[in-house]
């Protein structure tokens, strides 16, 4: 049946597209998600592969450039209806222009949050939480990570710890809670996670990082605190994020190991960043304010 040539062929992305969601099943995802192959042909050769938080056009100029024949991104690229793919909109400029290069495009999302490891165990890991455990149970998945430091340590010095796990962002770390009070237990969710408070008080956690943390949820999650845990910490959604990308990169050559033709494959981490924000001015002018407000005698 094998044509001895055959031997010598490239990986295709029906190959890579299998091995990635072996480790990322489709089903996994959420509902409302929209992840997997998005462009591409399922024959293609595929010899360079780059991984990337978001399919930006920066990015996918940034894979045609490297000659990717595959850019991975955790965030899908095409979430909601699209009625055009023509240049006049980014959407459709991005479309147009992973087709023109022939560069494919697959999307790890919620499937690579849940994955274990996926995004919050790999979060989990670089924060050093032992002992750990899912935040949350949902049917067979389970959101976000809880674990352990090694040793309690003030929520100063812990929003230190993350500030070195993670790689530096525009708009830096913001912490809600007294800076000297005492942390062992950690809940992490990476991305947004500020619809987990209840499972991060059920989980016992002195301290939540995550990102995306709006006015009002975590005001009234502090109030629910009285002052005390679970402190919050925002450490931006690009940086909780991203460091998955390495680990995905890792499990995908791995998973490749056994397929014809991986010897060849390249793979790299893009290194633009995606993070939209660009910087910031007055962070702790209120300084003075830093310790969290009282919280009234109010039962
Ligand atoms: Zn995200």
């Amino acid at each position: 049946m094998h044509d001895p040539a055959d031997l010598d062929t490239d990986l295709s992305l029906r190959d890579v597209v299998a091995a990635l969601e072996s480790l990322y099943p489709l089903e996994s995802a959420a509902d409302w998600d929209r992840v997997g192959l998005v462009a591409g042909d399922l024959d293609q050769p595929v010899r360079r592969i780059l991984f990337a938080l978001d399919p930006t056009l920066a990015v996918i100029d940034d894979a045609r450039g490297w000659g990717a024949d595959l850019l991975v991104t955790h965030h899908p690229l095409l979430l909601r209806g699209v009625h055009s793919v023509a240049t006049s909109s980014a959407k459709g400029a991005s479309v147009t222009a992973l087709v023109r290069a022939g560069v494919a495009l697959w999307v790890g999302h919620t499937n690579a949050d849940v994955a274990d490891p996926g995004v919050s165990t790999v979060l989990a890991d670089a924060l050093g939480l032992r002992d750990q455990r899912p935040l949350s149970v949902e049917g067979d998945q389970a959101p976000g990570r809880v674990g352990e430091l090694s040793s309690p340590v003030s929520l100063a010095e812990f929003a230190d710890v993350v500030a070195t796990a993670l790689p530096a962002t525009a708009g830096g770390i913001r912490v809600s809670g007294d800076p000297d009070a005492m942390v062992s237990t950690v809940a992490v969710m990476g991305g947004s996670g500020d619809d987990r408070f209840d499972d991060v008080r059920a989980s016992g956690a002195d301290v939540f990082v995550t990102a995306d943390l709006r006015h009002h949820p975590v005001l009234e999650a502090r109030e629910e605190a009285r002052g005390g845990p679970p402190y919050l910490v925002d450490a931006g959604h690009w940086a909780t994020e991203s460091l998955w990308l390495q680990s995905g990169r890792e499990r995908l050559l791995s998973a490749l190991g056994e397929a014809p033709g991986a010897t060849r494959v390249e793979t790299r981490v893009s290194t633009i960043r995606t993070e939209p924000w660009t910087f910031v001015v007055g962070a702790n002018a209120a300084r003075d304010d830093r310790v969290a407000p009282e919280t009234g005698g109010v039962s």
